[in-house]
């Protein structure tokens, strides 16, 4: 595991933006007043480069944040959105028109797929879904009208890890136009560096590591100098913004991103290698384990894991058997989402997977069973795990 913690700790923060404290000051804004013509024209001028003009381009709070993503993605800028679902659907409007085509991984978060499904095919954008694992075969989906390729990995919930280098050049060699983006919310951003990999857009759930706590909801997009001034034109123009308060927390939570990543990292590793030695689980779907699909490419393009993965039960579990194990858990709680300092637990049948996976149905029978692994101390969490194994005999 290895992250830039002197970073995390330092970027974002200056005199203009904390003004004497540690943490940038919460400026909350709609009006922003000019002392005088010529400052409103100055102000009107460098708007879009961080000059405070309305508060819908972000104030103090703001820019701090933006500006502490943009250099840790090693972007030109950073757009912040509402929520991470916004800085996906956001991110793919401001590049694609009527009659453009979207090629988006088959193993997207659902709401991505949904988004393709229901509001691109209403605005005359087709969608053809690839396999995560399609690598350099990507080439052969790209059509003249191919705009945007959307890249998510690991994937949601099935964990596949994408061979990056490898997509990314084979469309770079077919039509260096295409706009590359990722969701890299897995990574924290921080974890794989999609911009040095040659990707546009690196986009984020915020939402998860970021915040860290579960108590607030952000999306980030970071975009490298040729998308950048695009992303952020028609970002606003959809009235994209997120309140001072909740950037504020986001900014707060980079500085201990590093520290609760490497906990995540080391207790979700030991559990996966836990799991993968119990005779009720069939797979582990962890990028660090040799068993995920991709894991070459993790070793290779990450610097450590998260604390979110998925196994695979040796059997399926019947609906009553589900609720026994997912209900009498003392430390995995059962919800959406995941990124904060607790432990949390999903599972899904293959049927219910396959409906979310149009071209790449899953290749198991039994239950996939997904964790976020927490701050919690591991002993804990095995006992809990092991617990829970008793309950489905
Ligand atoms: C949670 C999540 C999102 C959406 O983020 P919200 O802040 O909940 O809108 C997008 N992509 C991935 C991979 C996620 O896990």
């Amino acid at each position: 595991m290895a992250i830039d913690n002197t970073k995390l700790v330092n970027v974002g923060r200056s005199t203009k933006f904390g003004m004497g404290a540690v943490n940038s000051v919460i400026q909350r804004a709609s009006s922003l007043v000019f002392d005088s013509v010529a400052d409103k024209k100055l102000a009107t001028k460098n708007r879009a480069e961080g000059e405070l003009f309305y508060g819908r381009r972000g104030t103090l709070t703001h820019f701090s944040l933006q500006q502490a993503m943009t250099e840790l993605e090693g972007g030109a800028g950073c757009y912040l959105y509402p929520c991470g679902a916004a800085a996906v659907a956001n991110s793919i409007l401001a590049f694609v028109a009527c009659g453009d085509h979207l090629l988006m991984t088959g193993a997207a978060y659902e709401p991505t797929q949904d988004f393709c499904h229901q509001v691109l095919g209403k605005m005359g954008v087709t969608t053809t879904f690839y396999n995560p694992t399609v690598g350099a075969g990507i080439r052969d989906l790209i059509r003249p009208n191919t705009k945007v390729v959307f890249l998510e990995s690991p994937s949601s919930i099935t964990m596949e890890v994408q061979d990056v280098p490898a997509m990314v050049s084979a469309i770079r060699a077919v039509n260096p136009e295409i706009i590359i983006m990722i969701d890299n919310t897995w990574a924290a951003g921080v974890l794989f560096q999609a911009l040095a990999h040659d990707i546009d857009i690196s986009i984020q759930a915020g939402t998860k590591y970021i915040v860290g706590h579960s108590d607030a909801m952000i999306g980030t997009a970071v975009a490298n100098e040729r998308c950048w001034a695009q992303l952020r034109e028609h970002s606003y123009l959809m009235g994209q913004m997120v309140d001072a308060d909740t950037a504020y927390v986001a900014a707060r939570g980079l500085r201990t991103m590093g520290v609760r990543l490497k906990q995540h990292h080391q207790s979700s590793i030991d559990i996966a290698q836990w799991l993968s030695e119990r005779p009720e689980v069939a797979r582990v779907n962890h990028p660090a384990l040799p068993s995920c699909k991709g894991h070459e490419f993790y070793l290779r393009d990450f610097s450590g894991s998260c604390g979110l993965f998925s196994f695979i039960l040796n059997k399926r579990l019947s609906a009553d058997e589900l609720a026994t194990y997912l209900d009498n858990f003392q430390h995995f709680s059962m919800a959406y989402s995941w990124g904060g300092y607790e432990s949390l637990i999903l599972a899904n049948q293959p049927e219910e997977l396959n409906a979310i996976r149009p071209v790449n149905p899953v290749d198991f029978t039994g239950t996939l069973v997904r964790v976020h692994i927490g701050l919690e101390d591991i002993a804990d969490l095995i006992e809990d795990l092991a617990a829970g194994f008793e309950r489905i005999g």
